[in-house]
């Protein structure tokens, strides 16, 4: 399996090759060559696997190059029920993404698909996991190091940190704006002891967090000296490992292959609903993927529209629904990439006009950038907003009439799935989060607290580790640099090498 970059960058590099990297070195994103497919005979011999089994045989379609008996190695390792233990009172751990059904009747079918019983509770966790494996891997293989740096409000930062936690090869920097996470992702992070994870709480906001990475970043030969990589949203091994859920839902409620199912999908930054595309392109039976967006509406604007317009700092609202909270959405090119038939030069062209002029229109309308906007419903996709409002009476009536409680962003999906419920096709809403995380919230629209899972009694009291640092990128630049001599200790290590000889 070769990947190519959406921009159409020269070199077809493999899975792990790309494993480690983020962006191709023409800006784009990278995408198999070619979609591997699944044929009805293999999704008959799926319906009986373990997750773990059924994640093996998706992923040695995209990661050709690691040995079989590796990968088959690393997704039991990542998908065992202690792992995704987070479980509603009555679900089975064992099923890794319980199926929760909310209504079964002759016409309409919903169903809630628990992706957020992970470490942190949320559906990071799911190829976060996997993520930490297949790193530490690579690492290993190549005798190398990676630091890895990020910017975080809450959900990516938390996942990084519990999946890299112990890896021998890495270690994780994390920018955090000081006092500004809510005090459950605050202690779900800062109470990790780990001598490889480094919280750094920045004197700012998130988006002074995210300059400082970008500003590190751009230094090519501090980032290549201190081995400096992120775990983003756009890394392709997290959107081939989301794709594995898509095969799951579809495997757990049909019986035959030619029936279909739907998804509707929490979105921010288009990974998550990224990989429900990838998995229809593989030919799994999805009627439509649908696009759930809160007041931060970019996505759902284009597909009502045509027009992608990204949105400025100041027009990006601050939501109850924050990890869907986004300006500009990174995956989203991975798709247009197919909309567009791989026209390389045009995918170019369309993403240096938002860097100049903030958008795109391929409505077809005159004077637009083209007309593909009607192959749109082709590929499944509709979408669908929610606001506050919206959200907490979804909580409030999930409780009601299924007596289950939701986080907010499973209530954007819930509210704008049940408007493309069609007969006959299972609607499955993807549960990206456990209420826990977004307390206030549930607060506000229930007037009570938010159940937590076992473990989490406590987490606010435990001790702290983190350090306190002005918005300076020179200063956390030396702070990681002081950080990368020290040798990586382990406690899990496995190998009896010296990290720091490596
Ligand atoms: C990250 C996140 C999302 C958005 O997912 P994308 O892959 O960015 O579209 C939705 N809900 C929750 C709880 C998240 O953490």
């Amino acid at each position: 399996m070769q990947y190519v970059s959406t921009r159409g960058h020269a070199a077809t590099p493999s899975f792990s090759e790309i494993l480690l990297g983020g962006l191709a070195p023409d800006g784009g994103l990278y995408l198999p060559a070619i979609y591997p497919q699944v044929t009805p005979a293999e999704l008959d011999q799926w319906r009986t696997l373990s997750y773990a089994d059924l994640a093996f045989q998706v992923l040695r379609k995209f990661a050709t190059d690691i040995p079989e008996a590796d990968l088959l190695a690393m997704t039991h390792a990542t998908y065992r029920a202690d792992v995704y233990g987070n479980v509603r009172s009555g679900a089975d751990a064992a099923q890794i993404t319980p199926m929760h059904v909310l209504e079964d009747s002759d016409d309409k079918k919903l169903i809630l698909q628990g992706l957020s019983n992970g470490p942190t509770l949320a559906f990071k966790d799911m190829a976060m996991q996997l993520l930490g494996n297949l790193f530490e891997y690579a690492l290993d293989q190549r005798h190398a190091e990676l630091n890895i740096l990020g910017a975080t409000s809450g959900d990516t930062g938390s996942a990084a940190e519990y999946a890299m936690r112990g890896k021998h090869g890495i270690r994780v920097f994390m920018l955090s704006p000081h006092l500004k996470m809510s005090a459950f992702q605050t202690a779900q992070m800062f109470s990790l002891q780990d001598p490889n994870i480094f919280n750094l709480a920045v004197e700012g906001v998130f988006d002074d967090c995210q300059d400082i990475v970008k500003a590190v970043s751009n230094d090519l030969e501090y980032k290549a000296q201190q081995k400096i990589g992120t775990v983003n949203s756009i890394n392709w091994a997290r959107i081939v490992a989301q794709v594995v859920y898509y095969f799951r839902g579809y495997l757990a409620n049909t019986s035959h292959n030619d029936q279909q199912v739907s998804f509707t999908v929490p979105s921010g930054n288009f990974g998550n609903i990224c990989a429900g595309h990838i998995a229809r392109m593989m030919g799994l039976p999805i009627a439509k993927l649908v696009v759930a967006t809160n007041e931060n509406n970019v996505l759902d604007e284009f597909f009502r529209t045509g027009i992608y317009r990204v949105r400025k700092s100041a027009e990006t609202f601050h939501t109850s629904s924050p990890s869907m909270d986004i300006s500009k959405a990174s995956n989203f090119e991975r798709f247009i990439s197919d909309l567009l038939g791989r026209d390389s030069a045009r995918v170019k062209q369309l993403f240096a006009q938002v860097e100049t002029q903030g958008s795109f229109d391929l409505s077809g309308a005159p004077g637009s950038d083209g007309d593909e906007f009607s192959e749109v419903a082709r590929y499944g996709f509709a979408s669908g907003r929610s606001t506050h409002f919206d959200r907490l009476a979804t909580i409030r009536d999930a409780e009601q009439r299924y007596g289950i409680m939701i986080d907010t962003h499973t209530a954007d999906g819930l509210m704008i799935a049940r408007d493309h419920l069609e007969p006959g096709i299972p609607m499955i809403v993807l549960e990206t989060a456990q209420p826990a995380k977004f307390n206030e919230a549930i607060r506000e629209a229930l007037g009570r607290d938010a159940e937590r899972p076992a473990g989490f009694a406590d987490l606010e009291t435990l001790p702290q580790r983190f350090e306190v640092v002005a918005a300076d990128a020179t200063l956390i630049k030396n702070f990681i640099a002081a950080h990368t001599q020290l040798p990586i200790a382990s406690a899990t290590s496995i190998t009896s090498t010296t990290p720091s000889s490596r």
